[in-house]
């Protein structure tokens, strides 16, 4: 009935506009969804005086500071924001894991079969998958997740990540994929910039080094404004950061070689998480010296790990984690002096709060929302796309305030 509507009114249009001699306007694009993620950048960045663009719109749009899922690591928040499910949920539970499906094989951010490999990534579906159901094209460039299938399913564009490709080489790659012909543009795309959280490892979050990074990402961010104006590309623009960066000290160290004993267990990750696997017969001595109480640092087993960090149901899940307090890290002695900052502490914490800035039609001027959880993005990104959601931990209710309609 309403289609019979619809064609009887485009048959009007058509009948009209021959009749006065015009061809009908072709259809305007709808806008395009560009999800761009600035690692590490802490929301206080914009306030140092050499971010722009960036302030501008933020400005020109929506802006919050956002609370990172827990653990505040790269691959983990990534895939959140894509998805909507927290790090629990959505299997990428660590930069680096263990699973009892991938007998021998250690996920890591280096080891790029794993990373390839879309049965460490098939918890949770992300947007692009969603949208390219849709009959949309996507192209998550560089995004986590992005080169791996989702159950036999690949986006449209993809590109392996290359750490050495530089922040305005990155912006080039999205403006090449918006030169293609109409119809084989994309509808979703995303961007991704390293160089900030880089500089706020190795030189700290209050360094020098930190604000000419954050100036680089920002001139990028101006080059890709100009690149889609020119191209006269309409976009909704939703910038994000994965997590924040607490300033380190070589003087506030937990050491794990102190604690237990050697031989009796494994580490995989180290610094502002710690996740201990026990070795066998030795379940009970390592749980139990772990578990004592100590300042700057608490470990649980994985089935107590307190239910506002949403985190051990997972089998991924180490069988016991350890949290430093923020801005100390646990380690042993023979590793080197931690670098300058770091992240992956408590996501409640200040220092790690991340970035929210959005802009485009869909958004009003000058809103600045209260903290959310970065599981909001995702419902947020559906809505851009005009897709339904999957099920997901996230509540576009939070960020109604930004929305023009
Ligand atoms: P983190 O160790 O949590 O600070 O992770 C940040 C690092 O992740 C950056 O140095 C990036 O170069 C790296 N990274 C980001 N995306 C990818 C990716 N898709 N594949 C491999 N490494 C990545
Ligand atoms: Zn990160
Ligand atoms: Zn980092």
């Amino acid at each position: 009935m309403m289609f019979r509507k619809l064609a009887a009114a485009a048959a009007l249009a058509i009948a009209l506009g021959s009749a006065s001699g015009l061809a009908a306007a072709p259809p305007k694009p709808a806008p395009l969804t560009l999800l761009i993620s600035i690692d590490a950048f802490r929301p206080d960045y914009l306030t140092r005086g050499v971010t722009p663009n960036l302030s501008g719109l933020a400005a020109g749009g929506a802006f919050a500071e956002m609370r990172p899922s827990f653990p505040s690591k790269t691959f983990p928040n990534h895939y959140t924001l894509v998805t909507g499910r927290r790090p629990d949920e959505n299997g990428i539970v660590a930069n680096n894991m263990r699973d009892e499906a991938h007998p021998g094989v250690t996920f890591a951010m280096s080891n790029r079969e794993a990373v390839k490999d879309g049965t460490w990534w098939d918890q949770a579906q992300p947007i692009w998958v969603t949208a390219e159901q849709a009959g949309m094209i996507t192209a998550p460039i560089y995004w986590p997740g992005s080169e791996a299938d989702y159950h036999g399913q690949h986006a449209h564009y993809t590109s392996t990540f290359d750490v050495k490709t530089n922040s305005q080489a990155r912006v080039d790659m999205d403006l090449a994929v918006l030169d293609k012909p109409p119809a084989e543009r994309p509808r979703f795309m995303t961007l991704y910039f390293d160089a900030v959280d880089t500089a706020g490892h190795h030189s700290g979050p209050d360094s020098p080094e930190l604000g000419a990074a954050a100036a680089e990402v920002d001139a990028a961010i101006g080059q890709l404004l100009a690149g889609l104006k020119a191209r006269g590309v309409v976009a909704n623009i939703v910038i994000v950061s994965d997590h924040g960066m607490a300033p380190l000290s070589p003087d506030r160290r937990v050491f794990i070689d102190d604690i237990l004993t050697a031989g009796t267990y494994t580490t995989l990750d180290l610094g502002p998480i710690g996740t201990v696997y026990p070795a066998a017969g030795h379940e009970a001595d390592v749980e139990k010296a772990l578990l004592a109480p100590r300042e700057h640092m608490q470990c649980w087993r994985k089935a107590d790990i307190p239910a506002r960090f949403h985190y051990g149901k997972n089998p991924r899940v180490a069988p016991l984690f350890c949290l430093p307090e923020t801005g100390w890290v646990v380690t042993t002695h023979k590793s080197r002096p931690p670098e300058k900052g770091d992240h992956g502490y408590d996501n409640f914490s200040p220092e790690m709060r991340a970035t929210f800035i959005a802009n485009g039609p869909a958004f009003r001027h000058g809103v600045t929302l209260k903290t959310f959880d970065n599981v909001d993005v995702y419902p947020l990104l559906a809505k851009l796309l005009g897709v339904t959601p999957q099920p997901n931990d996230g509540n576009l209710a939070d960020l109604a305030a930004a929305l023009t309609k």
